[in-house]
């Protein structure tokens, strides 16, 4: 390969995948040039972000300044608001089942971008270019990115972290498969009468999910899953309609409802790339996989596949583009994947459709999660971390 450009990495896409990654590569020693507008300040969303993905942040120094405005999620609770014939039980994981505090911390995305900017922004090893990416030329032993303003930067890996239409995946030759689902979610943060215990609540409706999670304080945030066309009228409600609504939906668990300002809507698909990576093209976030907001999983997952890749790139740092390198990472990545989005699509559809068996299945599962301690932990370790559901069986033979 090209001795002038061993090392580098351009990491296209400034959500937060490809801060972290951006972050996390120069952590690990190699020249990244990043190339993306200024982060998103305005994203009212918060996520719920699990333990292991923290200590991740810890390592790249951002996960403090992401307590202040973050609450700890001890208890998910999923509730069948449905009205259908046949009904799940309403299934509660405690952290404390498993030895946890807590599983994770509700942090707004507002916050997370901020600190991962600054924090990408002061770092010595990140060239952050402010322009999108044109144009891709891909060679053997080095790719190309040609940015709108004229610069050509270049290296041996690319990480395409540039969103669900990734330009970079393109170029590279990944397919990928595509589901439009009738639903969009509606964001907004309210304040209550009651306190919410670090519980969240995960209403399941015909519609989709509608979720509550803890924020500081008596507040929480809102995804309320619905039809397009319900998420627009929803959002152009007054202040007092909504807020009733929402208690009304959440029947008056947290007693009075406030919503804050701002509300957003975010359309909802799913997107999975045939491949991981290929071309001296790596996909993370959602350039790799994008699926309806339910269980918390996307920027986990996102952060994971950020994890592996930095890993791999580490084993093969002379060359971190060459074809064994992204094999390995295809295969590692593609379990977690593949197992993260299928159920997730799998409920979503099973919450959609009007059909009894998708709901006796639905039902059925849950139940029998609700009912069994051992299978309930194993799935809260799953959902923390892939493979300790497992581990910790075996630990205990
Ligand atoms: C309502 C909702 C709630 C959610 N809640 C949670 C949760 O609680 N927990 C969780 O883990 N996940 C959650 N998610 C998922 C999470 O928000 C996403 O996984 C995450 O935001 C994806 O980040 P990303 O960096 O991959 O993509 P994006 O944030 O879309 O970033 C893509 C970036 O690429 C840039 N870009 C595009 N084209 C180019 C180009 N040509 N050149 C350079 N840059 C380019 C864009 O400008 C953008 O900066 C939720 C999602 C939704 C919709």
């Amino acid at each position: 390969m090209d001795q002038d450009y061993p090392q580098n990495v351009i990491v296209a896409g400034t959500g937060p995948a490809g801060m972290i990654a951006a972050l996390a590569l120069a952590n690990a020693g190699f020249r990244v040039i990043l190339a993306g507008p200024a982060a998103n300040r305005d994203d009212r969303r918060t996520a719920a972000l699990m333990s292991p993905a923290l200590a991740f942040l810890d390592t790249l120094g951002v996960a403090e300044a992401l307590k202040r405005n973050a609450a700890p999620l001890r208890v998910m609770r999923i509730v069948d608001a449905t009205n259908r014939l046949i009904r799940s039980p309403v299934v509660t994981f405690h952290a404390g089942e498993i030895g946890e505090e807590f599983f994770g911390l509700n942090v707004p995305n507002r916050d997370l971008n901020a600190a991962l900017e600054q924090a990408v922004a002061a770092h010595p090893g990140i060239e952050w270019r402010r322009a999108l990416v044109e144009s891709w030329s891909v060679g053997t032993d080095r790719i190309a990115a040609l940015l709108a303003g004229g610069e050509e930067v270049s290296g041996a890996l690319a990480v395409a972290a540039d969103g669900r239409m990734s330009p970079a995946r393109q170029a590279a030759g990944i397919s990928t498969s595509t589901r439009a689902y009738p639903q969009a979610a509606l964001v907004v943060n309210f304040a209550h009468a009651r306190p919410h215990g670090s519980v969240s609540t995960e209403f399941h409706t015909e519609t989709g999910p509608f979720t509550q999670v803890p924020l500081p304080g008596d507040r929480s945030s809102l995804v309320w899953v619905v039809a397009p066309e319900t998420a627009e009228e929803l959002a152009a409600l007054d202040d007092d309609v909504l807020s009733a609504k929402i208690e009304e939906r959440m029947q008056s668990m947290l007693g009075r409802v406030s919503i804050e300002p701002g509300r957003q809507i975010y359309p909802l698909s799913a997107t999975l790339a045939a491949r991981f990576a290929r071309n001296r093209v790596a996909l993370v976030g959602e350039a790799a996989h994008v699926f309806p907001p339910i269980g918390a999983q996307g920027l986990n997952l996102g952060i994971r596949d950020v994890q592996e890749l930095v890993a791999i790139a580490t084993e093969n740092r002379a060359d971190p583009g060459a074809p064994a390198a992204l094999a390995a990472y295809d295969a590692k990545r593609r379990p977690d994947i593949l197992a993260r989005t299928g159920a997730v699509n799998l409920l979503n559809r099973s919450l959609l459709s009007n059909m009894l068996p998708a709901q006796m299945m639905r039902s059925a599962g849950l139940g029998v999660l609700g009912a069994f301690a051992p299978l309930r932990a194993f799935f809260m370790r799953e959902g923390l971390k892939p493979g300790s559901g497992f581990s910790s069986i075996f630990s205990r033979e």
